[in-house]
């Protein structure tokens, strides 16, 4: 992911992450993913500002949606 490239993932972030890609995630509900989404998003908005201001910023819409599909 892109997104990652210029940033260091804390220990958190890896966890998070690691949930949202594990396979319970991915056949999880909706309502599942999308709090675990907005959960990571959260702690990137608190924790790593600078990465959610590049996201926003740099990133053409298309691409955002299709690879980060948790900022929807
Ligand atoms: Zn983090």
């Amino acid at each position: 992911m892109k997104l990652y490239l210029d940033f260091q993932p804390c220990q958190e972030c890896n966890i998070m992450m690691a949930e949202l890609s594990s396979p319970e995630m991915l056949f999880a509900d909706a309502k599942t993913r999308a709090d675990e989404s907005a959960k990571f998003l959260r702690h990137l908005t608190y924790n790593h500002n600078e990465v959610v201001q590049a996201v926003m910023n740099d990133l053409p819409k298309q691409k955002r949606n299709q690879e980060f599909d948790f900022f929807k």
